[in-house]
């Protein structure tokens, strides 16, 4: 519990009904979604950058542990207020500032969620194509703090892409600004490259500028069903040799494939050892020229069967089984470790082929899914929490998997970032040097270690 002298400088910046220390409010941002909680001390609900800056000045003065947070959708227990402290709640900081047409660059709040962004730019018959899967249930900042991917990064790339600048609150108040409208821009050090990805450890995003582009006329979307997983990996392989650049590539492996059929009855086949999910975009001639040209590398390299939409209902259609992943893990166990290591996309076969041994070997079921264009992967260990058991096998499998991919040249995470999940391996991924340079930014941006301590860093102990 902080104390009342504490709160009332809180309430005084933010105003008495924005903080909130009742347990109902404080069970209500212990959580991400990760099986993991911990109650902050309090929740701060600012709306404007001078209000996140007070409040940071109150935290500096009194050390408090501040842990920003978006809507609570993080893979990685980054949102989750280990030690206590300020949940800084940045949802109603969800305005729009400013889209300039001229330039392409949507301006914003860090709580604006990311799909109702992608909204207004439409509006105005713009796009922004950063696409988590999460996208109804995450915000621009949280996209920024964890670099989110999606499955359309293949073509489009990830959300750090596309941060031309931001604002940003420093530990003790002070307001950072990066970057601008300018396309290029080599003045000093990339500033707002450090804070994409810092998963709130650096300051607190406020603001940011986006870039954005034209939007497709036409999607186009075929589904390829392979007997021998192999084989998709090298038709994928040979579609990008072809100079084919898929909006997405999506694999679902055979153990996927069965969680869906189990659950949803699609009629998807469960004889073959992966599907593919393929999608181009463009204007009309070049989605469907692609697709076309994409289904026959395909068939010429051992798909079974290839289904072609016709048009955009049919694509919805064949996208369903993969939208349709996680609702039916959910259904098979209660609780899941979605990991989301990433390897060179040669290295694929070997690593499905590793994770199903280390399946085997902890007997725990293991799905495979994710964006084979660009080696992301998500093994989804399936588990039940109150199992004390196989909880202890969870975690060596999760640490096997973590190994499988280092070893095979990849990394731990490609778009949920590392959190608490993955924090006692980064060493190991990255080495040393690369850790200690880490621990000297954070120590100069935050020398009291206030902002969400405990995240990313291994602890130094
Ligand atoms: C069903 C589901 C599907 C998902 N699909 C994808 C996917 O396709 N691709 C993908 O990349 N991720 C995916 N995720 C993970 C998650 O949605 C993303 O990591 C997302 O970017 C988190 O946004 P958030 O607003 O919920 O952030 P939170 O979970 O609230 O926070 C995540 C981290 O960002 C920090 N943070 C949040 N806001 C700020 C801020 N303004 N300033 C500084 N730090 C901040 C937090 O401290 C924390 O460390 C998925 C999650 C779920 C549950």
């Amino acid at each position: 519990m902080l104390e009342k002298n504490i709160l009332q400088e809180l309430r005084k910046i933010v105003g008495p009904s924005w903080v909130r220390d009742e347990p109902e409010d404080l069970y209500c941002y212990a959580y991400d979604a990760t099986f993991h909680e911990n109650l902050p001390e309090v929740v701060v609900s600012p709306q404007q950058t001078a209000e996140v800056s007070g409040v940071m000045q109150v935290a500096y003065r009194h050390e408090i542990p501040v842990v920003a947070r978006g809507m609570g959708s993080g893979l990685a227990g980054g949102s989750i207020p280990t030690q206590g402290g300020i949940a800084l709640n940045l949802t109603r900081m969800n305005r729009i500032l400013e889209i300039d047409r001229g330039n392409m660059i949507v301006t914003a709040q860090a709580g604006v969620v990311t799909a109702d962004l992608q909204t207004a730019v439409a509006q105005v018959g713009l796009f922004y194509p950063p696409d988590p899967s999460s996208q109804r249930q995450s915000t621009l900042g949280g996209n920024i703090a964890c670099n989110a991917g999606g499955p359309h990064c293949l073509k489009y790339g990830v959300t750090g892409d596309y941060v031309m600048g931001m604002e940003a609150v420093l530990a003790d108040g002070r307001i950072l600004r990066t970057g601008g409208k300018t396309i290029k821009n080599v003045v000093g050090y990339d500033l707002t490259g450090l804070f994409v990805g810092s998963e709130g450890t650096l300051g607190v995003i406020t603001e940011a500028l986006m870039r954005l582009i034209a939007p497709p006329q036409a999607i186009r979307t075929a589904m390829a069903v392979f007997p021998r997983l192999v084989e998709a990996s090298v038709a994928v392989t040979r579609i990008l040799e072809a100079g084919l650049v898929p909006v997405a590539m999506e694999i679902m492996d055979d153990t996927t494939i069965a969680t869906i059929e189990a659950h949803k009855n699609m009629g998807l086949p469960l004889d073959v050892e992966a599907i593919l999910i393929l999608e181009t975009d463009g204007d009309e001639d070049q989605a469907v020229r692609e697709i076309e040209r994409i289904a026959q590398i395909c068939r010429e390299n051992g798909a079974r069967e290839v289904r072609v939409a016709e048009d955009r209902e049919q694509g919805i259609q064949l996208m369903l089984a993969r939208k349709s992943v996680s609702p039916s893990l959910a259904r098979r166990r209660p609780n899941k470790l979605g990991e989301d290591i990433t390897v060179p996309r040669q290295a694929i076969p070997e690593m499905v082929a590793r994770v199903k041994e280390i399946s085997r070997r902890f007997n725990l079921p293991i799905p495979i899914f994710g964006h084979i264009g660009d080696g992301n992967l998500h093994p989804n260990i399936l588990f039940d929490r109150k199992d004390e058991q196989e909880f202890a096998r969870v975690q060596q499998a999760a640490e096997a998997i973590f190994e499988a991919a280092i070893d095979l040249g990849g990394v731990l995470s490609g778009e949920h970032g590392v959190g608490t999940l993955k924090r006692d391996y980064i060493e190991r991924n990255l080495g040393p040097v690369a850790v200690e340079v880490m621990r000297c930014i954070k120590a100069s941006l935050d020398p009291k270690n206030i902002l969400n301590p405990g995240k990313v860093l291994p602890s130094s102990n």
